[in-house]
């Protein structure tokens, strides 16, 4: 018997109730979520959910390429139909870094009077004044009340070193040519004063500027970061790209991270895990943004072969996506094979010429 082409296949009403899932999240932020898109995804589930308009979408969808399998949709009950909202998340956070101390040695200054205060906490420090959000590279930041005077090292707080020329002696020995009475040339040696250090034998020490003490201060570099992270409340939700195409923005404002009802969505709670390790120590959130996005979806599943199978319907616009067994494989071979014919036969044309 032929196999019936798409359109002639007969069409039996489904009689798998539809069912609505709603998402915990609906419930946790109801008075936060775009009051819009909530009245309208339900609406929209609804009108999907009336008597045969889904089953007429599909099965559209399912007759419009040949090389979609109709027969497949037509011969099973759906298992489940579910609607529900995915929901899409964007958190954008700015996280402050202030580092470990270190020490930094310089010169004393000329005018240097100890100030007899306590060294500040490093996230008492006040830093330069930034806009929310905006990356600040790593900037070292002088910790007050910190600093103390140390003996320079470099010349044991004497504020000179012995000369390098001539090793303290001050003079250097150098090599002349004499010309005696009888017209006959030697080489003498002649002491002369050295002249890096003036024939003193020392010379001032550069690295405390000859004050024999050195200016130690606290230090920490301080930086700003900012992050983008996506999620996705349920990540094994098929057709991710096309529910991020047809996603609208619900929700968008500054969030503290320590709300406890984040802690109750999965998704925003992984993602402020990740916001929040990388800094752990050393770092802390100073603006969060949260952005909810959100795509109502139907998902129609079935039973092909023993393993369960899906037909999603996606956004406002109803778009059809279905996963790989709902395409008629050996039409798309064949129109393969011809493809590859042609061109097959164009090259050997174009090769004999
Ligand atoms: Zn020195
Ligand atoms: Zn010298």
């Amino acid at each position: 018997m032929p196999r019936p082409t798409n359109d002639q296949l007969p069409m039996n009403a489904w009689t798998t109730t539809p069912e609505w899932q709603e998402n915990p999240l609906e419930a946790l932020l109801s008075s936060e979520l775009d009051p819009k898109y909530m009245a309208r995804s339900q609406a929209r589930g609804l009108a999907v959910h009336r008597s045969d308009s889904l089953q007429r979408m599909v099965l559209r969808w399912a007759k419009s390429s040949r090389f979609r399998n109709a027969q497949t949709i037509v011969e099973r009950e759906p298992l489940r139909i579910v609607s529900r909202n995915v929901f899409l998340f964007e958190l954008k956070s700015s996280t402050e870094v202030r580092s470990e101390p270190h020490s930094k040695r310089s010169p004393l200054p000329a005018r240097y009077v100890p100030r007899d205060e306590a060294p500040q906490d490093i996230w008492d420090v006040i830093v330069p004044e930034s806009a929310r959000f905006v990356p600040v590279k790593p900037t070292p930041i002088r910790i007050p009340g910190a600093a103390h005077v140390v003996v320079c090292e470099d010349c044991d707080g004497q504020g000179e070193l012995l000369c390098a020329d001539c090793a303290g002696r001050g003079t250097v020995e150098r090599a002349v040519k004499v010309r005696a009475s009888d017209g006959s040339v030697s080489t003498q040696s002649q002491e002369r004063s050295c002249t890096p250090c003036q024939g003193s034998g020392k010379i001032a020490c550069r690295r405390c500027n000859a004050r024999g003490e050195l200016l130690e201060e606290q230090m920490f570099l301080w930086s700003r970061t900012t992050h983008t992270l996506h999620g996705e409340d349920d990540p094994t939700t098929p057709h991710p790209r096309l529910l991020n195409q047809h996603a609208q923005v619900i929700f968008r404002d500054a969030v503290r991270l320590d709300d406890a009802r984040w802690q109750q969505i999965p998704a925003m709670a992984d993602l402020i895990t990740q916001a929040t390790t990388a800094h752990a120590h050393d770092g802390i959130i100073l603006d969060a943004e949260l952005t909810i996005r959100a795509a109502p979806l139907t998902d129609i599943t079935y039973l092909v072969g023993g393993r369960t199978r899906s037909i999603a319907v996606i956004g406002y616009a109803n778009i059809v996506a279905a996963d790989s067994s709902f395409y008629d494989w050996r039409s798309i071979a064949v129109a393969g094979l011809v493809i590859l014919s042609i061109v097959v036969v164009i090259l050997a044309v174009v090769l004999r010429h």
